[in-house]
């Protein structure tokens, strides 16, 4: 694929962070469940959490692909780690496109420069894949907003200095209209936060649950027009699921590069493992699998360049993508023999993590949802 200058300089910068940075802190960082804070200020420092947002607020001012580029960097070294530098910015695409000038001096600059990190809070316990049916409320008071609800599964929800959080504005029907997003404070009166300790993913990523009991926000802290919340959640979302289909990417090569080199010295019956047919063969169809999925990963990114409305081509790329690459990540481990079940060979971390990638911003069902409605239905 044909990169420009400034998308090849990124590239280098993102490999090498990835070496440097990344890499080394893995292990330590999975073990203590500890969210990398001081890495995702460097990252900041390098242009590599928001290659993407606007340059007038800090970012780089590049398409979708140089999001990709990082990501794909970052994931094949540890997925934990590229999890929290990636998702620093998590909302700020939305209030850097739909929010005030204000707004985005505000909560979006201080974050491409590393100073803060944000999160973006949709899913709420009873509805994740069915978005539309927020209950969380906001109320006009005068010049404020009272809020009312909970929210659970929200990355960064724990720790981030601002949250993006959709609540309900009007009572609709379909319910997804009424739905608005509003820029929640950490400190906050009324914004409880704690981190979900239960969770089992990758453990540098931070995973919050938010309660909001008559949280007052100024009315200023409203994204966008009211009732313009779901649409604006669904704008990013083309772009996040592809954004998803790179990480996989990365992850699956990440994976499967550590496989290449403990079978390459490991010998059993006197031959390394790397010699059996059986095991060539898997490793050669992982390979053209992944070079197929890569592929469609950035076609499909120039092509959301062009056309932001795209749906399909992320959804098929994610599917592909995070489908692999659970696959990948459970042969690395298996091909480990007991080695991969141990802490310092960091293989199984990649497979907890695929099970997230197949998760968040839809399911993988609701990809497939995507890509039928779009051969059937039409
Ligand atoms: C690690 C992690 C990080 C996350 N980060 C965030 C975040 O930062 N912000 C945020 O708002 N949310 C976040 N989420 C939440 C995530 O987006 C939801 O978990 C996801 O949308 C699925 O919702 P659910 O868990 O409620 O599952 P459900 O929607 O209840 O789905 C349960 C099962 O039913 C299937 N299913 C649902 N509907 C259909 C259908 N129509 N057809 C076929 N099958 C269907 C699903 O595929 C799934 O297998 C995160 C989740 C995880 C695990």
């Amino acid at each position: 694929m044909d990169l420009s200058e400034a998308e090849s300089a990124l590239r280098e910068r993102a490999v090498e962070f990835a070496e440097t940075e990344v890499e080394p802190a893995a292990v330590e960082h999975e073990r203590e469940n500890r969210h990398p804070r001081d890495v995702v200020r460097r990252a900041a420092e390098q242009g590599l959490t928001s290659p993407a947002l606007p340059e007038e607020y800090g970012g780089g001012g590049l398409g979708i692909t140089a999001n990709l580029l990082v990501r794909e960097a970052l994931y094949a070294a540890d997925p934990g780690i590229a999890e929290a530098v990636t998702g620093s910015i998590f909302g700020c695409e939305i209030i850097a496109a739909d929010g005030s000038r204000e707004q985005a001096e505000r909560w979006v600059r201080p974050v491409t420069n590393g100073e803060m990190v944000t999160g973006a809070a949709m899913t709420e316990p009873h509805s994740g894949s069915d978005f539309g049916n927020t209950r969380t409320q906001a109320v006009r008071d005068g010049d404020e907003y009272v809020i009312n609800g909970e929210k659970v599964f929200i990355g960064n929800g724990a720790i981030a200095d601002a949250v993006l959080v959709f609540a309900r504005t009007s009572d609709t029907d379909p319910p997804h209209r009424g739905i608005s997003s509003f820029v929640v404070e950490a400190g906050t009166d009324g914004f409880h936060r704690e981190e979900l300790d239960e969770f089992v993913g990758p453990g540098a990523m931070s995973l919050g649950r938010l309660e909001l009991d008559d949280a007052r926000v100024p009315a200023d802290a409203l994204v966008g027009e009211e009732d313009d919340g779901f649409y604006q959640a669904m704008r990013t979302m083309n772009g996040s699921r592809l954004e998803i289909a790179a990480s996989a990417v990365g992850a699956a090569r990440g994976a499967l590069d550590r496989t290449v080199e403990y079978i390459s010295e490991r010998e059993t019956f006197g031959t390394p493992v790397a010699d059996r047919q059986a095991v060539r063969h898997r490793i050669a169809d992982y390979e053209a699998r992944l070079a197929a999925a890569r592929s469609l990963t950035y076609e499909t990114a120039r092509d959301l360049e062009e056309d932001a409305d795209l749906a399909e081509e992320p959804a098929m790329a994610k599917l592909t993508a995070t489908t692999l690459a659970e696959e990948v990540a459970s042969d690395a481990i298996h091909l480990h023999g007991g080695y991969g079940l141990l802490e310092e060979y960091h293989v199984e971390p990649y497979l907890r993590w695929t099970k997230v990638a197949q998760i968040y911003d839809g399911t993988n069902e609701i990809m497939r949802e995507i890509i039928a409605e779009s051969v059937l239905d039409e």
